[in-house]
């Protein structure tokens, strides 16, 4: 059976879909938005994290790692990541819990045994199980196998996907999956290849894909990004894009920087140039705009 790489399983969850969910996080993602707020969602296999503020500067994982990637320069503990291999030898050494991985190999057994705990506040909330990241279409064959598991059990099934993988992954889903929380970040192929790194052509054929050949709900969300999306014109181009079409809702989810010390302890640079949050009266027309094409949009979930 194939295993999967997940870095959380969120009990509990109630904005990943309807009634009270169980999310589970895949790791690895083919975008690269510069505004991530989950950047150990990213990379798809496990990485070490320093959360530098529980350092004790012991020095013990100084004398363990093999690869001479960690130093005490400017009375600090510092890694080299270009050095450092992914051993996580230093985990085990290290007495504060400073250093952990994120991201970790489980089975099917395991992701179906922790989420099934909550099936009875499933059944009592009209809730499920959410496949999120990442992206958890990159990991397809365990991703169809967890859904097959839960369909086998009768537990509603979502996906929250970035919508870039191939059109034969998303048809292998469909017969298990009951709905899509399917992001649309930019309509500008350019834009959106600068600022995520890939261009959305694939995304937007398979929403149209998505929208001609499924039965399941189609969710839109998109992340109103500061200096990236928060313009009329887009969300102009949006309402002409999806009108007629059967969306069950819009969310816009605002920009926050919650996530900015994770990068840190993944020893990289925030990306974002802006960290100016969307203000209220914008979203609001935003909220009209799409709302005069006839859909139900939510700021927020
Ligand atoms: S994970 Fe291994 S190579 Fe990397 S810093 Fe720790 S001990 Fe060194
Ligand atoms: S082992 Fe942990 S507590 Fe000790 S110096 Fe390294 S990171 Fe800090």
């Amino acid at each position: 059976m194939p295993q999967g790489l997940i870095f959380s399983i969120q009990r509990f969850s109630i904005q990943d879909g309807p009634g009270i969910r169980s999310t589970v996080f895949f790791k690895g993602c083919p975008l690269s938005c510069k505004w991530c707020s989950n950047p150990e969602s990213q990379q798809n296999e496990p990485e070490l994290m320093h959360r530098f503020q529980n350092c004790q500067k012991c020095r013990a994982c100084i004398e363990v790692c093999p690869t001479n990637a960690i130093a005490y320069t400017d009375q600090q503990v510092k890694i080299d990541r270009k050095l450092c291999d992914n051993c996580f030898d230093c985990i085990d050494v290290c007495c504060s819990g400073a250093l952990e991985t994120t991201g970790q190999y489980v089975s099917l057994d395991e992701v179906i045994d922790e989420v099934c705990r909550d099936e009875l506040y499933y059944r009592n909330s009209e809730g499920g199980v959410t496949l999120s990241g990442g992206e958890p279409l990159m990991q397809a064959e365990f991703a169809l196998e967890l859904l097959k598991r839960l369909k086998s059990r009768s537990i509603d099934t979502t996906i929250d996907t970035c919508g870039h993988a191939p059109w034969s992954v998303f048809e292998s889903v469909l017969p298990f999956t009951d709905r899509f929380l399917f992001d649309l970040k930019q309509l500008d192929p350019n834009l959106h290849r600068s600022e995520t790194g890939i261009s959305n052509d694939l995304i937007i054929a398979n929403l149209d894909q998505l929208l001609k050949n499924s039965s399941a709900e189609i969710w839109i969300r998109v992340p109103v990004i500061s200096g990236f999306n928060d313009n009329q014109d887009y969300f102009t181009r949006l309402k002409d894009l999806l009108k007629g079409r059967k969306i069950h809702k819009i969310s816009l989810l605002t920009y926050h920087k919650w996530g900015t010390p994770k990068y840190q302890y993944l020893g990289r640079e925030y990306p974002w140039h802006s960290e100016v949050e969307c203000p209220a009266d914008s979203l609001e027309k935003f909220k009209s705009t799409l709302t005069e094409g006839g859909f139900d949009v939510t700021i927020g979930f």
